[in-house]
């Protein structure tokens, strides 16, 4: 019979596998076990809507049984079991989200083999330990029993074989021992206690495996007792699940294994958020915030969801709507008795108290943020990196329905400050007297710094906030205000008394120059007007009434061919020498100043960071000047 090849990737992660470092290896049966566990989920929950399954949980078992003579170490389930095409997707190609996230990690650190414990490598990590491994299994509903059997890299065979009950058998053939390596260890009963209590304890099937034990042998003697050797059958994990748990009997670790291995992650959560609810509806549940973001999060792949239980059976994987969009990064489960479990997974989403259970937990997450923000600066500002944005787009999604609750979790970048700080410390700084809080929008904060409309209000010591996000600006728009004050942009900032009449004045002094300038050029600008604002730069452009040009770039980046324009206000600061020597050049040399105004223009369209209408032009207008 033909052999048939794993799928390339397989095979490289074959080799890392079976190459990597001893103390890794143990994993394999965490992951064998999880299959195990996910098998009965499977079909436990098929039985709560097709009665022909006619089993319930307390059926379902996980069995361990280690042969020292064969060398073969089974686990066995009576879950779903798989067909032959289940066989060819599932063990022939690597296709989990864990594994995927491990290739992307390969390239640097390919040989750094540390990788591996952290990760859920799944079922190919029993390569480890084993020189064959067989699987034994029979699908619910059907008559066709299979055989998979494979030694590793060089593939794997596929044949009809016989199997009484539906369930899976994974038959381990483990390696002999070597000088350092001693496989035969996962052939004894205590070494496999060991570590079913230290990985799967929290399985939620009763893993049994045949041990042997000593007793006093019957009617011998107290003082001369004899002894004898008998087997029973043990349940080797606590099957309480971690959510079940009073939160004061589970240490910090634990919290993070468990996530780590449930949820896939190599880095510890940023918190945990343990909630216990009596009532209405009553519920426990047990959440993440993530310490890395997940590559894949600002991607249409990511799914939000939370894992939704009833009383300890899994009812959905990914349960969207127990987690608000600004919150889709949180992770973890949710385990409620009331909910009733006969419903389909459609009607579940209208469930009313699924929405209260939602509501309720939205409240809580809030609150651990702000307790984080509040008690670990650093640890916040770290969560703001991983997630910030998303809180943004929170703000701004929905028609701003959501802005209340967000308004206090969001950080920006502060110009006196020279860090994130939230709107409340913004407000607390502001003088008596200051009605607004300023922004300024840019690239990024060195080049907002340089930004000539914000010189004079940094001259006065006034804080500015830094908007380096196309979401920023929008955000403002929807909160329109914090505690009463007002967002303005440094662009429409007021102006300090007086110095609006003394523009009024300077432009009535000159107003063939700015009636000129205005003429030379066109319809590139809605104005030209004196400068109140400026101060040692010769120009700046502000945007008239509306959009603003850090919308008009957005814009421009999303949807380039709808043109979307902000209106140009060009300002020149008669103070400046170079205006006095455009005002020189509009009465001794007009064809001069003509050049001087475009030169003006262009140069308060690179300050916004604006694209130029006419690159090569421009450079040749300098040039020409220079000369
Ligand atoms: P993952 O568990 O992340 O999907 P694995 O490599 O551990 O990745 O397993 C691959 C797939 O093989 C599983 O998703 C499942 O479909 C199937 N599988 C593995 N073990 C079993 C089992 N005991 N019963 C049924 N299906 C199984
Ligand atoms: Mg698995």
């Amino acid at each position: 019979m033909a052999k048939k090849q794993f799928k390339a990737e397989s095979k490289r992660l074959l080799d890392l596998m079976v190459n990597s470092i001893y103390t890794h290896k143990e994993i394999f049966l965490r992951e064998i076990i999880s299959n195990a566990s996910d098998a009965c989920d499977k079909l436990c929950y098929q039985a709560l809507t097709d009665e022909a399954v006619g089993m319930n949980r307390g059926d379902f078992k996980i069995e361990i049984a280690a042969d020292k003579d064969k060398r073969t170490l089974t686990v066995s389930d009576n879950g779903i079991g798989m067909n032959k095409e289940d066989l060819e997707n599932n063990l022939g190609i690597i296709a989990s989200s864990g594994s995927l996230r491990f290739k992307q990690e390969l390239g640097e650190d390919a040989k750094d083999t540390d990788v591996i414990g952290q990760f859920g490598v799944g079922f190919y990590s029993a390569f480890m330990v084993s020189e064959k491994i067989t699987v034994v299994t029979k699908k619910y509903g059907s008559d066709t029993a299979w055989k998979w059997v494979s030694s590793g890299a060089d593939g794997y065979t596929i044949t009809e074989c016989e199997k009484d009950s539906v369930g899976t058998d994974i038959i381990m053939q483990i390696k002999p021992d070597t000088d350092d390596e001693k496989y035969g260890e996962f052939l004894e009963a205590w070494r496999l206690q060991e570590l079913v209590r230290k990985y799967s304890d929290y399985i939620r099937f009763p893993i049994r495996m045949e041990v042997s034990k000593t007793r006093q042998k019957e009617g011998s003697p107290e003082d001369q007792p004899e002894y004898e050797t008998y087997t029973e059958v043990d349940t080797l994990n606590s099957m309480v699940p971690i959510w079940q748990r009073p939160k004061a009997e589970v240490t910090a670790e634990e919290y993070n294994k468990f996530y780590r291995d449930k949820f896939r992650d190599y880095a510890d959560p940023q918190r945990v958020i343990y909630v216990s609810v009596e009532g209405m509806v009553s519920y426990k549940a047990l959440l993440f915030v993530p310490g890395a973001t997940p590559f894949d999060y600002y991607t249409k792949e990511y799914e939000k969801g939370l894992q939704l239980y009833s009383n300890g059976v899994l009812i959905m994987d990914k349960c969207a709507d127990l987690l608000p969009e600004h919150f889709r990064f949180v992770r973890g489960v949710v385990d409620s008795p009331d909910l009733s479990l006969n419903i389909s997974r459609e009607l579940l989403q209208h469930d009313r108290q699924l929405k209260i259970i939602a509501k309720n937990l939205e409240k809580q997450i809030k609150t651990e943020l702000l307790k984080l923000l509040k008690e670990d600066r650093e640890g916040y500002e770290k969560f703001w990196k991983n997630f910030g944005r998303q809180l943004k787009y929170g703000v701004v999604g929905e028609y701003g329905q959501h802005k209340d609750l967000l308004c206090d979790l969001l950080l920006f970048y502060s110009s006196t400050e020279k860090k994130p700080v939230t709107l409340e410390e913004y407000a607390a700084r502001t003088k008596e007297d200051q009605k607004y809080i300023y922004y300024a929008a840019g690239e990024t904060a060195e080049k907002i710094d340089k930004l000539p409309q914000t010189e004079s209000l940094r001259d006065a010591g006034t804080e500015i906030l830094y908007f380096t996000e196309e979401v920023d600006e929008f955000c403002a728009q929807t909160l329109m205000k914090f505690q009463e004050k007002e967002f303005r942009s440094v662009l429409d900032q007021e102006i300090e008394e007086g110095a609006e009449k003394k523009a009024e004045e300077a432009a009535e002094a000159h107003k063939p120059v700015f009636d000129f300038v205005k003429e030379a050029l066109g319809d590139a600008v809605q104005d030209v007007k004196a400068s109140a604002r400026l101060k040692s730069h010769p120009v700046c452009l502000t945007a008239g009434e509306g959009m603003s040009f850090e919308m008009e770039k957005y814009f421009q980046s999303v949807q380039p061919e709808a043109a979307f324009k902000a209106q140009r206000i060009l300002e020149l600061n008669v103070d400046h020498p170079a205006f006095k020597a455009l005002e020189n050049a509009v009465d001794a040399d007009p064809e001069k100043a003509k050049k001087y105004a475009v030169l003006l223009y262009n140069q308060a369209l690179l300050i916004a960071g604006l694209p130029l209408e006419d690159p090569s032009g421009y450079t040749d207008l300098v040039c020409e000047l220079m000369q």
